[in-house]
């Protein structure tokens, strides 16, 4: 079988490929990005449908970004040094951690599917995809706002109270 350089994975579901470098989804329970049983998505729609097959009761889709080529090709040299996606829930927790020395992470900071849940159960409505990355900026914008608080009382910990300021 011949890829062709730019796919990494095709997606789980769908079979469409997924590019070096390009954003995909990973389901959140350890069992579907064990690695070696990596499950990756095109979509959260892709993500959704492998959930019952799957038979998950509680899980959501993880944005995340695939290897380039040569982070990928070194990776299949050597045992991983960044494992991206943890086998443990502590250790999921580990990999939102941002990476230092970079610029901030843009990473998605919303439980897609939940949010996308939690709009349909009480209004009906569908979720553009381009709004989870404006709420992920607001999160930021907020967190940036409220470390300034903790900052400015002399505090290290970001409190509930420095997210209460309007
Ligand atoms: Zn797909
Ligand atoms: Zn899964």
């Amino acid at each position: 079988m011949t890829t062709d350089d730019t796919t990494w994975k095709r997606c789980s579901t769908c079979k469409k490929p997924i590019a070096f470098a390009a954003p995909y989804w990973a389901c959140s329970v350890s069992t579907c990005n064990r690695r070696g049983a990596l499950f990756a998505f095109c979509s959260v729609d892709c993500w959704d449908g492998h959930v019952p097959v799957m038979r998950h009761r509680d899980a959501w889709a993880d944005e995340a970004t695939a290897p380039t080529a040569a982070e990928w090709a070194r990776e299949q040299e050597h045992e991983p040094r960044r494992i991206v996606v943890g086998s443990t829930p502590a250790a999921r927790g580990a990999a939102d951690t941002p990476r230092r020395g970079s610029a901030p992470p843009r990473d998605v900071l919303i439980v897609v599917s939940k949010l996308k849940h939690y709009i349909r159960e009480t209004t009906g409505m569908n979720t553009s995809d381009d709004v989870i990355e404006t709420l992920s900026d607001r999160v930021r914008d907020l967190c940036d706002d409220a470390a300034g608080q903790a900052r400015a009382a002399g505090r290290k910990t970001v409190m509930a109270r420095d997210f209460t300021r309007r």
